[in-house]
């Protein structure tokens, strides 16, 4: 018999053994804009919040995020075992410290920082947070250069040039620190930075130009080494030189180990800072980033702060100050459980079945392919078939499969053009993606004999919506 109602103890023991969906609070609503009085179970607070995430999705088929969706147990582990450490507390956990500076070493490495470099750089929380230490950087290493030759620089506002299909953390960045924004637009024969256009964008107020490692729209990779020559020849004909910044939040942890060979990184010698996301393909979970400065004095002395660390002193740049060290831990774990090589097959692999896709895609013949997976695994299409349902009705089709593959469109320049995206991730193995190929054009099929679209032409928009077939 598991309960006896004979001792005290026994009786404690039933309160135990309450099943949790028996248990009265399971009647009450959960409180939902107050603190609720009392406390609760832990065990029933557990079940009451978990249920509440119930209809969420399955990450591993949400195709539209970059963000990491899968962990080894061990990694998991090791994160949920170090939450507690405080990632800015470097004299209380000097072990953190270091994990944390021996990540910044490896990805300098990565990224090609020569020896004669003094490379510094710091964890974030993701791209966001390192694109905006990014942006600072440019902004005040340039006001002195400007100030030095004597430059308005209190009336006339200084600019940043990037492609239009950046991500909107630099919108923010712009609008945070009054900056122009200068757009480089994409059009149809360039889905990353026109560099025919770039330099009509850039003179003496630029704070720098931004090269994107993977548009998040596209997957396209910038040419970076061509923007790299267009500047050079710039900055020997004037007195301000202007300096890269590439956002690498996804492309910065997948091209050293599928493109070695491209030239993207500080090999480039106008290219001074780098950012990537280790949330996505440095295979971390949301969030963590890093940036790096190919030399301390492309970071003015201004942005950086000193802490004590072990009696003596450690210098930070990040914006944020307590956060936990678990996410730092958990890129250093992959660094070492995987390896150079590590990163290389599952990359690899995941290339292979963004190829794949892409492929399938292409075979049904009704789409045009932006990106077939080879830059960054992600693939990305048009539809360019005559047919009466869109890409959003597609998207809403496989969703009924779990699928999120969103549908939307392309930025100013480009917004009558509707894609659809498919990002793939280490955790989206071949059997999967037949899968989705699978239901991807059984889609196509229940929609080319589909009586009712939402989102179809004008005139089905205003009938009743649904799904009929
Ligand atoms: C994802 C992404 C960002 C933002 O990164 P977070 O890590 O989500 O803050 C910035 N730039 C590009 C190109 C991205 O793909």
């Amino acid at each position: 018999m598991l309960v006896s109602k004979k001792s005290k103890e026994d009786q404690l023991k039933n309160v135990y053994v309450t099943p949790v969906l028996g248990a009265e609070a399971c009647d009450e609503p959960i409180p939902q804009f107050s603190l609720p009085e009392n406390p609760l179970d832990p065990e029933i607070a557990y079940q009451l919040i978990k249920d509440d995430l119930i209809d969420e999705g399955n990450a591993r088929q949400n195709l539209a995020t970059f963000c990491q969706s899968y962990m080894e147990p061990e990694a998991v582990k090791i994160m949920s075992e170090t939450l507690e450490k405080n990632a800015i507390d470097k004299s209380e956990y000097p072990q953190t410290a270091d994990l944390e500076n021996r990540c910044v070493n490896i990805i300098a490495d990565l990224w090609n920082a020569s020896d004669a470099d003094d490379f510094i750089g710091t964890s974030t929380v993701g791209s966001s947070e390192a694109c905006m230490l990014g942006g600072m950087a440019m902004k005040f290493a340039w006001r002195k250069r400007a100030q030095e030759k004597g430059l308005d620089i209190y009336t006339k506002k200084p600019n940043l040039v990037i492609s239009s299909g950046y991500q909107v953390c630099w919108e923010k960045f712009c609008v945070y620190w009054d900056i122009e924004m200068r757009l480089v637009p994409l059009d149809e024969n360039h889905m990353s930075l026109n560099l025919d256009l770039v330099l009509d964008c850039v003179d003496d107020y630029t704070i720098g130009v931004v090269a994107i490692m993977g548009i998040t729209y596209t997957g396209k990779y910038d040419d970076v080494e061509g923007l790299d020559r267009l500047l050079e020849e710039y900055n020997k004909s004037h007195d301000l030189p202007v300096y890269i910044h590439v956002d690498g939040a996804s492309g910065g942890m997948f091209a050293p180990f599928i493109h070695p060979h491209l030239k993207w990184d500080f090999r480039l010698k106008n290219v001074v800072s780098i950012n990537t996301s280790g949330h996505k393909y440095g295979l971390v979970y949301p969030g963590v980033g890093w940036i790096i400065w190919k030399d301390k004095k492309y970071l003015p002395s201004e942005l950086i702060f000193n802490v004590s660390y072990l009696g003596g002193s450690m210098p930070t740049m990040a914006i944020n100050f307590s956060r936990s060290a678990s996410q730092i831990i958990g890129q250093y774990f992959n660094f070492l459980r995987c390896g150079r090589q590590g990163y290389i097959s599952i990359h690899r692999r995941t290339q292979d079945v963004a190829v794949y896709i892409g492929k399938e895609i292409e075979d049904t013949g009704l789409f045009e392919i932006y990106n077939d997976g080879k830059n960054i695994p992600i693939v990305c299409w048009k539809l360019k078939a005559n047919k009466e349902w869109s890409l959003y009705d597609l998207a809403d089709r496989v969703r009924m499969n779990g699928w999120q593959v969103p549908a939307y469109p392309l930025p100013d320049n480009l917004a009558d053009v509707i894609i659809q995206r498919v990002v793939v991730r280490q955790d989206l193995n071949m059997q999967s993606a037949i899968q989705f190929i699978n239901d991807f054009k059984h889609a196509i099929k229940e929609l080319d004999s589909a009586h009712i679209l939402i989102h179809g032409k004008a005139t089905q928009n205003k009938g009743p919506s649904g799904f009929t077939h």
